[in-house]
C-alpha cells in the first residue's frame, strides 16, 4: 500500500492534507476545485520563493526516479496534481485511490476564471513563436477582467531577459508551458529570482489555449481516455507513451512486494 501522508504539513502557507505516494512522488488528492482554491490561496499569500504546481503523469513519475534533480523539483511543488489516467489507476491499484484526476489544463481554466473575477495577470511562457500572444487574446476574450500581463516562446537562450520581461510585468500567475521536464526544472531553478505569486507548469496547454489544438471530445475525457485520442492524432507519440506499460509493471510489483514493507512513511 502506498504511503499516505496525513500530517498539518504546509507548504507556502497551505494545507497539503490529504497526499499519496504513488512510486515516490506524494500526490495531492484534491478535486479541480479544490485545487483551483489551493491555487487562489497561494496567489494571495506571497513568499520568498514563488510556489509552483506540478501535473505528473506517468512519464515524468519513472523520469523522476532517474533523474534526482527532477525528482527534486516535484519535490518542492506546491500542489503536484495528478495527470493523467495512469495515474488514477496506479493509485486505485495500490489501494489508495485520489479524489479525482486533476488535468492541469482544467485547473488553470478554474484558475483564471476566478483570477479574471478579481480583475488578475497572467503571464504565458512556452510554445512556439506566436502561439502564447494568439493564447492570451483567447483567455481574455473568455475570461472578461482577465489581463494578459506578457507572452513569449518557450524557445529562449536567455533566462535572465526572460526573467526581466516577467518581473518587470509582475504577473500574479505565471503558465510555464515548456514541455516536461525542462518547464518544472526551470520553475525550481528560477522561483527566488522570479516576480509573480504563483507558477503553473502546464505543458502543451498553450497550444490548445491558442486553438492550434484540440482536446479530446467529453466522452474520450470522461473515460479517461485522452491519451489514446493525443495518440490517434500523434502517432509519433507512441514512443513517449512506452512509458505507460513500464509504469504500470512498476506499480504492479509495487503492489507485490512493496517497498516500505507495507509500513506508513512520512517522506519528508
Ligand atoms: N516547448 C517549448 N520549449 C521547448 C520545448 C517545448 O516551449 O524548448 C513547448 C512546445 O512547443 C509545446 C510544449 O512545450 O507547446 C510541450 O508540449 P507537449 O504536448 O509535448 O507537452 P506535454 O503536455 O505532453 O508535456
Amino acid at each position: 500500500m502506498p504511503a499516505r501522508v496525513d500530517s498539518n504539513d504546509s507548504i507556502a502557507g497551505i494545507d497539503r492534507i490529504d497526499r499519496i505516494d504513488i512510486l515516490g512522488i506524494p500526490f495531492d488528492s484534491r478535486t479541480r476545485a479544490s485545487a483551483a482554491d489551493a491555487a487562489m490561496e497561494l496567489i494571495s499569500a506571497p513568499g520568498a520563493d514563488v510556489p509552483f504546481i506540478v501535473t505528473p503523469n506517468p512519464e515524468i513519475v519513472r523520469l523522476a526516479g532517474k533523474n534526482p534533480r527532477l525528482r527534486e523539483a516535484v519535490l518542492a511543488a506546491a500542489l503536484v496534481l495528478p495527470d493523467g489516467v495512469g495515474i488514477t489507476l496506479a493509485a486505485r491499484i495500490l489501494g489508495r485511490p485520489l479524489a479525482e484526476r486533476t488535468p492541469g489544463i482544467d485547473v488553470a481554466e478554474l484558475v483564471l476564471e476566478r483570477l479574471a473575477k478579481i480583475g488578475g495577470s497572467v503571464y504565458l511562457l512556452g510554445a512556439k513563436p506566436g502561439v502564447a500572444e494568439r493564447a492570451g487574446a483567447r483567455l481574455c476574450e473568455k475570461y472578461s477582467g482577465l489581463i494578459l500581463a506578457g507572452a513569449r516562446d518557450g524557445y529562449f537562450t536567455d533566462d535572465a531577459a526572460v526573467i526581466a520581461d516577467i518581473n518587470a510585468a509582475s504577473p500574479e500567475l505565471l503558465l510555464v508551458c515548456l514541455g516536461s521536464p525542462k518547464q518544472e526544472l526551470w520553475a525550481y531553478d528560477n522561483r527566488a529570482a522570479l516576480k509573480t505569486r504563483l507558477m503553473a507548469c502546464l505543458g502543451g496547454s498553450l497550444d490548445v489555449f491558442a486553438g492550434d489544438v484540440r482536446r479530446a471530445p467529453p466522452v474520450f475525457r470522461r473515460l479517461g481516455l485522452e491519451w489514446l485520442y493525443r495518440l490517434a492524432r500523434e502517432p509519433r507519440r507512441i514512443f513517449r507513451m512506452a512509458a505507460l506499460p513500464l509504469f504500470m509493471l512498476t506499480v504492479l510489483r509495487e503492489k507485490i512486494a512493496p517497498r516500505g514493507g507495507g509500513k506508513k512513511e512520512a517522506r519528508e
